[in-house]
Order: C-alpha cells, then structure tokens, then sequence
C-alpha cells in the first residue's frame, strides 16, 4: 500500500523522504500509479514538430523563447496549487474539471520541454538515463535510505 506520509508533512525534505520506501517486506508497487506505453518521448517530439510546421512556428521557436514559455506553463501548475496547503497524493480533494486543468498544463510543460531538448539537441530520453545513472551513485541506496539530506551532507 501507497504510504501516507508524502502529502502531510510541509516542505521539499518531506517530498524527498518519500523516495524510499522499503521499510518492511510489503511489496509497495502493487498500486502504484503508472502511465501508458504511448506516447513516447520522440512521439512527443514529433507531433510538436509537426504542430509548429503546420503553424510556421519554427521561427519564434527558439531555446530561449522556449525555455521562457516552460517556465510560464510551470506558473500555471503552481496557480493549480496556490493556496491550497498541502495537497494529498492522488488529489483526492480535486474535482474532475481541477483534475484536466492540471493535466493540461503538466502536458504544456513537459511539451515545452521536449521541443527545447530537441533544439537544444539533448536526447532526452538517453540523457535520462545517464543522469539517473549519476544519480543513484550520487545517493546509495544504503547510505540516504529514508533520508532527505542534500548529498553534501553525507559522510563517506
Ligand atoms: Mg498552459
């Protein structure tokens, strides 16, 4: 079972704590949210690629004007989020209409990013995977275990 404790508590250290969760012997994934198979990153690429040729976008679409316009459709998700406290897992308080906002504007961001990826010429799938390479000898399982310390402050 999902554990709890994600959504109560305030603040970016509760958020990290959450990323181990292997304290007894359940098998915490059994329901777990998961997304589907399709679309693809590239997928993403692509019909993005498509919808700003169809447009004539290409020329306004620039790194920066594009790394500018993530930024502003992340400012639409916070505005989904401000001033409500803290908000549960699976946003069990959000009405239905709530719910497709928010799905809206995640999908603005993570487009957004897919195209200044790709015109910034970043792979980003394969760079995902370096980076989660990087990440798990930047925080041993062993050593953060249920912990949220930023990696300077472990000792070796
Ligand atoms: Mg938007």
């Amino acid at each position: 079972k999902l554990e709890k404790h994600c959504g109560s508590v305030n603040g970016a250290a509760a958020e990290d704590s959450c990323h181990s969760k292997q304290q007894d012997g359940e098998d915490k994934t059994a329901d777990r949210f998961t997304f589907s198979a399709e679309p693809t990153v590239e997928d993403i690429r692509r019909m993005q690629a498509e919808f700003t040729d169809e447009r004539d976008w290409n020329q306004f679409h620039q790194p920066r004007n594009l790394l500018l316009a993530m930024v502003g459709e992340v400012g639409e998700v916070s505005e989904l989020f401000q001033w409500r406290g803290e908000v549960a897992e699976g946003l069990p308080d959000w009405t239905d209409s709530e719910r497709e906002h928010l799905a809206h504007e995640l999908s603005d961001v993570l487009i957004y990013l897919v195209e200044l990826a790709e015109k910034c010429r970043v792979d980003l799938p394969q760079a995902v995977l370096r980076k989660m390479a990087l990440n798990r000898l930047k925080y041993p399982a062993s050593k953060v275990h249920g912990s949220a310390k930023k990696y300077t402050e472990y000792e070796d």
